[in-house]
């Protein structure tokens, strides 16, 4: 927990790192490799005074140092002014103990934007 804390802070504020931004809502779908792959559905979101911590841990035990980072998703819809994208992305958690496929995502982004006021010249 301390070290997310610590991820949290470094990431910076929604607000000073993407001041277009209104909001943003990351429906995510948890696999696991298993007989019922369904594993959860989560919904997060994040407001423009939400740390921009886009990094999701994976939910498998034993998985230590996995996870999803839609950090790069986010970063390039922002830069793209783009208000959906949907992928999936595998665990990057290469324990020993698990299987390098045992949990994948399905996610699907939306970003609200402020509306750009006019620029007076
Ligand atoms: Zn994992």
């Amino acid at each position: 927990m301390e070290l997310k804390k610590q991820d949290n802070i470094a990431a910076g504020l929604v607000s000073d790192r993407f001041p277009t931004v209104s909001g943003i809502v990351i429906q995510i779908t948890y696999y696991r490799k298993a007989a019922i792959p369904l594993l959860m559905v989560r919904t997060v979101n994040i407001c423009p005074t939400s740390y921009a911590y886009f990094k999701m841990d994976c939910m498998i035990k034993g998985c230590d140092g996995g996870g999803f980072d839609l950090t790069s998703v986010v970063i390039n819809m922002i830069k793209a002014h783009k208000k959906m994208k949907s992928g999936a992305l595998n665990c990057s958690g290469t324990a020993d103990a698990i299987e390098s496929d045992h949990a994948r995502i399905e996610y699907a982004a939306v970003i609200q934007y402020k509306r750009v006021s006019a620029v007076k010249s």
